[in-house]
Parts: structure tokens; C-alpha cells; sequence
């Protein structure tokens, strides 16, 4: 019997007892601008749903080469801040993030944040709610971000990071912050002791 109490290194597991969703960490012992535990306490802080479904997430630095040698489609290059160079990608199909490439803690976490956001939109959310968002939240009001600009589905994961972040960043879009914090987070109460 497994005690939910105890993380162990390597894999998200949840506080709450009966709950059964871990994601698994691969490959991030290859570098060392982020330990594993803090990237395990950082993801216990979004609500147990967002991560349910989510198979892994893997740093592997390897596959920019491969990409390039043409096996693999160009990632995305995702630049939340000025001078930042970082990229991800979020693979539906697999339930699976794939990190490339981050220059720092804080990169990592953006990275992570919008591609959960992916994650959330494609397989947590019901198509009800997703389609309020792309009919009608998400037109209301300009992009969060240059990357959120393209379509409604990265506007939606560039807002799901900032807010998970810190929602009063989400502020300056009154509608966006308002879906997000009902609609969304809206089970990221309390946590229980
Ligand atoms: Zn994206």
C-alpha cells in the first residue's frame, strides 16, 4: 500500500489519498538548473484535475538534433520573456510534454505551465466549456501574448500559465480572469492537510 503522503523523487503524486494521478519525470537528471523535487512541488500546487491524464514529461535536449536532421517536425519556440530562449512542445496524442530546451528555473515552469494548459484544454475540460472559450471568452478580448495571438488554443495555454503563475497577472483581461478562475481553477481550493 502506497503512502500519498510520500513523493518520491521522480514522479507527481498527489496529497490527497484515493487519488491516482502521478505523472512521471524523465530525463532531467541530464541537467542541473532544476532539481527534480521543486518541479514535483511546483506541479502539486495546480489542482489535481489539470494533471490527470498526463502520461510524462521529459526533457530531452537530444531531440532539437533530431529535429533538425528532419525526423521530426521544428518545435514550437515559445519566448515568454526577453531573453529567454526556451521550447516545448505538449504531443495530444501521448498525453505527453516534451521539454527542449530552458535557460532557468523560471523558463522551465512557463514552459510547463502553458504546455499543462494544453494539456487541460485538450483532455481535462468538457467541450462545453471549451467552446465557450474559443466562441466567446476568447475573442472578447485581445491575446494575452504575442504566442497567445495565434489561436485561440495558444491564447488559452499562455492564459492558464500566467494565471497559474499568479492570477493577478491574468487582471488586465477581466473576462479571461474571470473564466479561469470559474471555470478552470475553481477546484483549486484549500488543500487538505
Ligand atoms: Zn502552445
Amino acid at each position: 500500500m502506497r503512502n500519498p503522503r510520500t513523493t518520491r523523487p521522480g514522479r507527481v503524486t498527489p496529497e490527497r489519498p484515493g487519488a491516482r494521478i502521478a505523472v512521471r519525470l524523465k530525463g532531467f537528471g541530464a541537467q542541473s538548473l532544476v532539481a527534480t523535487e521543486p518541479i514535483v512541488s511546483t506541479l502539486r500546487h495546480l489542482p489535481e484535475s489539470h494533471l490527470q491524464g498526463l502520461q510524462e514529461i521529459e526533457y530531452d535536449p537530444e531531440r532539437i538534433g533530431q529535429k533538425a536532421a528532419g525526423y521530426f517536425l521544428p518545435p514550437r519556440v515559445y519566448t515568454p520573456l526577453p531573453n529567454l530562449r526556451s521550447a516545448a512542445e505538449y504531443l495530444p496524442d501521448e498525453a505527453k510534454i516534451v521539454v527542449y530546451e530552458f535557460d532557468s528555473p523560471a523558463s522551465l515552469y512557463e514552459l510547463l505551465f502553458h504546455e499543462i494548459g494544453h494539456h487541460v484544454c485538450r483532455h481535462v475540460i468538457s467541450g462545453t466549456i471549451r467552446k465557450h472559450w474559443v466562441t466567446q471568452v476568447h475573442p472578447r478580448e485581445p491575446a494575452v501574448s504575442p504566442q497567445g495571438s495565434r489561436n485561440a488554443l495558444e491564447d488559452f495555454a499562455e492564459a492558464y500559465a500566467l494565471f497559474a503563475r499568479n492570477p493577478e497577472q491574468l487582471r488586465r483581461s477581466p473576462a479571461k480572469h474571470a473564466f479561469f478562475r470559474d471555470e478552470i481553477f475553481r477546484s483549486n481550493g484549500p488543500k487538505a492537510p
